[in-house]
């Protein structure tokens, strides 16, 4: 596989918290040849809803995944369940695709997270949910100043009550959205999906992807697949060459999160934090976090630009100074658990859903710039319904279906990044 970032990027993270919360599990690998109508490459949130949405409309749905299942960003995330999957504001979207589209994208964002809410609900998956929706916490008098007025404002005197003091200036509070337990809402997807008749496996990965008379062949280490169909649910993970149409049109950025140990009542009253509310700060490059039902508290932010060893150790001291930044108080709290993973950016802001061009039968649903446990869940089922050509009530903007345009620099493309992020450290200030 021809991909970007350094070999410890795709290796299993041991430090990562939601694998002690449940008990693994695992899908048989593929051994020897199999048929199917859709071959999803790729078993996180966007592959499985995928799955779970064709196998419910009696298609014949094999998903593959070259690792353990919730191997990707699905099974490493926050946690969020919350709006977001374009890097690009409503204003800009307005300008870019019209006012019309930028309505839309607004009721697909709330309708991935009722979506999610709904899977939960109907397929009785416990994912430890909780949190009110979501709160910005302005980092600046400035971004406090830009709330201001807006419904939802909460000046510090008002979040302080609420229990979530801190360095800020006010708040907005977006009453939509929860928190939920990522790998327990993937493992209870997994096995709503399997009841419905999808079949997984799990390392299994997909080595060659090649075009047939009949659909498409795909090449796994203990079998070969026919599919009439394929969907490429791969996001961060992507490899620039399954297809070679993906050349330097994804960009993989990590992302990194620390747990602390359960922080007792009386240290949470310490601190005057004790609300078990989903925030995020107003900077660019934002830090997210939130107190579980437990005591622990999760925090993160960007991660670093290669998967060396010498830059996780600068992460890996810059996540912690961030934290102890924010919470003085729990400076001696002990970090139990930190891992990253890969999000995934593409080149127009906004996720791809749709047909790949010029690849009969080849789909793909990507891109959420880092919030795609709602809008991946939801493209997953977008898509199938694309192939079912069903419309049954899922708004969906029509930019969803145009494809990336490829970053320029090729497999140097991460050069990009750190000028990038320079510029928003510096507006962050
Ligand atoms: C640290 C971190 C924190 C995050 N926090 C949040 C959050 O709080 N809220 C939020 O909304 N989003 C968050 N995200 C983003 C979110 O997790 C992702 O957008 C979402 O999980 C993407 O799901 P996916 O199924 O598209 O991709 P993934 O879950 O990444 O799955 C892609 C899968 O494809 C597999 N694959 C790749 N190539 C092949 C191949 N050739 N053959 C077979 N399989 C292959 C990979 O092994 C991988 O498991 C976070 C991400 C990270 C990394």
């Amino acid at each position: 596989m021809k991909r970007l970032f350094e070999a410890a990027a795709y290796e299993p993270q041991p430090g990562n918290y939601w694998a002690t919360t449940r008990p693994a599990t695992d899908w048989p690998p593929l051994a020897g040849p199999v048929q199917t109508d859709v071959a999803i490459i790729g078993g996180g949130f966007t592959g499985l809803n995928a799955a779970l949405s064709l196998a419910q409309n009696g298609v014949l749905a094999h998903v593959f995944e070259a690792d353990r299942p919730g191997f990707g960003a699905s099974g490493r995330n926050g946690g969020f369940c919350c709006l977001g999957g374009s890097k690009l504001t409503d204003s800009v979207l307005a300008r870019r695709h019209g006012r019309a589209d930028a309505d839309l994208w607004s009721q697909a964002e709330s309708a991935a997270i009722d979506h999610v809410a709904r899977l939960l609900q109907t397929h009785e998956i416990d994912a430890d949910t909780h949190s009110d929706g979501e709160i910005c916490l302005a980092h600046t008098a400035r971004a406090a100043r830009r709330m201001a007025g807006q419904p939802g404002f909460l000046t510090l005197k008002e979040l302080q009550a609420r229990g979530l003091d801190g360095p800020w200036h006010g708040g907005l509070h977006t009453p939509k959205g929860f928190a939920l337990n990522p790998q327990k809402y993937h493992d209870g997807l997994a096995k709503a999906a399997q009841s419905a008749g999808a079949t997984l496996h799990a390392r299994s990965p997909v080595t060659a992807l090649r075009p047939t008379a009949k659909g498409w062949q795909l090449d796994t280490p203990h079998g070969i697949v026919t599919a009439a169909r394929v969907i490429l649910a791969t996001n961060g993970y992507s490899s620039d060459d399954l297809p070679d149409w993906l050349r330097a049109r994804t960009m993989p950025v990590q992302s990194s999160v620390i747990v602390t140990r359960p922080i007792t009542p009386n240290e949470q009253q310490a601190a005057g934090y004790t609300a078990t509310q989903m925030a995020y700060d107003s900077r660019t490059l934002l830090h997210y976090f939130r107190l579980m039902p437990n005591g622990r508290f999760l925090f993160g932010m960007r991660g670093g630009l290669r998967a060396t060893p010498g830059e996780q150790a600068t992460i890996s001291r810059k996540i912690r100074q961030d934290f102890h930044a924010m919470f003085p108080a729990w400076r001696d709290v002990d970090i139990t658990h930190e891992w990253s993973g890969l999000v995934c950016l593409l080149s127009g802001l906004v996720p791809f859903v749709g047909a790949v061009p010029d690849h009969p039968g080849l789909f793909a649903a990507m891109g959420y710039h880092g919030n795609g446990v709602a809008m991946g869940s939801y493209s997953g089922h977008l898509i199938a319904n694309r192939l079912l050509k069903r419309e049954p009530g899922t708004p969906a903007p029509n930019f969803l279906s145009q494809p990336p345009r490829r970053f320029p620099l090729g497999m140097r493309r991460r050069l990009l990044l750190a000028p990038a992020y320079w510029m928003a450290e510096r507006l962050d200030m």
